[in-house]
């Protein structure tokens, strides 16, 4: 087997994933571990060095604190499946036993309203069973004597499950897995697909290079791209590609404890790597939608924005080191931040899996799952996803996610 064939072997799949990425990985593993599917997958990547895709470019973390009921329970999942990586993978030895690195997330409110909406999540999180709890300013000073806390209402922490783990080892595993239980991974661009007559329907998917692969089932899972793989059957989706920037550095004098995620009142965000290394991410005020193979750096950015937002949070951060710097795009859904899963209400095998924004990577098992479950049975078994469904885009009804990042 070549390592990365460009042409099917079939003329016709059970289900053809747009996107070999985490979300497409993750959907192809949880397929081939349903016993219940016995069909033949095909998934279609347009670049296998990822070198533009979302997953490529994240920070990795996880976190309980969301303002969705459901988007705490998907990421309850996520915790689970990383911790019992190699047992869910089968106990194949080759697997790595995976941790979570739990600094947490520290969110600071600067204003009674931002307090409120912290006290208000804290109470949908704590009845999904997380572990959040708030924080005043003398509290936090007590356990974090590096922040400067003049402006700050109240924070809000979890130590559990929140923090870093290794996106990459889960999604590299997921996807050599999936093909030695017989998934087809070709590097190939989906460019086109068919409907039936009555539209009800995607018949095939037109690759590149010319092949046309007859699908049963056709699964959006192209990230920033979405909106353009869903024209292809004539769908409209709200997803557009956000920049997002990110920079590790060092500190001259590196901080005596543990970093939290802190996500500032100012939008930045920084956390812990190890060594005296942070890594900060944000983004620019003005945040248009962009073409999906832009990833031009703001220079001006980190100087006018980030540094100074990081150095006034943490006074010991304006002596530092800038050792890299990325630009990644989140694939933002402009209705409501939440993803976007299951079919299409009238091409009813088109299955989106899509605007995840700033927290596909945690998402990612729960929603391979629950789509390999919708595939295989039109329901969900396990999670119930259907809050996610397209349908609250074509009503207008969205389920607004208060604590994006
Ligand atoms: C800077 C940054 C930081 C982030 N931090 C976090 C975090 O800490 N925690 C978290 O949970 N999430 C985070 N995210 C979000 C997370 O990384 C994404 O939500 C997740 O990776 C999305 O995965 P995906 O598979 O849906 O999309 P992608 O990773 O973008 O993959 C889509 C794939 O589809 C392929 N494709 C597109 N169109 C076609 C086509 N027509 N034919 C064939 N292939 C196609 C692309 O080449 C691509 O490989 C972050 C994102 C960014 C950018």
């Amino acid at each position: 087997m070549a390592a990365h064939p460009h042409a099917p072997q079939h003329d016709s799949y059970d289900v053809v994933i747009v996107g070999g990425a985490i979300m497409g990985a993750s959907t192809a593993w949880f397929l081939t571990e349903n016993r219940d599917f016995d069909g033949r997958v095909l998934v279609v990547e347009r670049d296998m060095t990822f070198s533009a895709c979302s997953t490529a470019h994240t920070n990795s973390c996880m976190r309980q604190q969301f303002s969705t009921e459901l988007n705490v329970r998907i990421s309850q999942f996520a915790a689970d499946f990383v911790r019992n990586l190699r047992t869910y993978m089968g106990g194949d030895p080759r697997v790595p036993q995976l941790s979570i690195h739990e600094f947490g997330y520290m969110y600071l409110a600067d204003t009674p309203a931002g307090a409120e909406v912290l006290r208000q999540n804290l109470a949908v999180q704590h009845a999904a069973g997380a572990a959040t709890r708030l924080m005043t300013p003398d509290q936090i000073a007590a356990a974090y004597p590096f922040y400067q806390l003049d402006d700050i209402v109240l924070g809000s922490i979890n130590p559990v499950d929140e923090g870093y783990w290794d996106g990459a080892t889960v999604n590299d595993w997921w996807r050599r897995q999936a093909r030695e239980r017989g998934v087809e991974w070709v590097e190939n661009d989906v460019v086109a697909m068919t409907r039936n007559a009555a539209g009800t329907h995607v018949d095939s998917v037109t690759l590149a290079s010319g092949q046309v692969v007859a699908c049963g089932q056709v699964v959006n899972a192209s990230g920033p791209r979405a909106a353009r793989t869903a024209a292809m059957a004539g769908i409209t989706v709200p997803v557009e590609p956000r920049k997002r920037f990110t920079w590790v550095f060092r500190a001259e004098t590196p901080l005596d404890r543990d970093l939290p995620l802190t996500v500032d009142p100012s939008g930045v965000h920084v956390r812990e790597i190890g060594g005296g290394t942070y890594q900060a991410g944000g983004h620019a005020d003005i945040d248009p939608a962009v073409a999906p193979d832009d990833f031009a750096m703001d220079h001006s950015l980190w100087e006018n924005h980030i540094w100074p937002a990081l150095a006034n949070r943490i006074p010991q951060f304006e002596a530092i080191r800038v050792l890299s710097e990325w630009v990644g795009q989140y694939a933002m859904n402009t209705l409501d931040q939440n993803a976007i899963v299951g079919p299409h209400p009238e091409v009813g095998n088109f299955v989106f899996l899509n605007g995840f924004s700033g927290h596909g990577l945690q998402q990612s098992p729960a929603m391979g799952r629950g789509t390999a479950e919708w595939l295989t049975y039109g329901a969900y078994r396990t999670l119930d996803l259907g809050q996610f469904h397209y349908d609250r885009i074509t009503r207008n009804r969205p389920i607004i996610e208060r604590a994006i990042i």
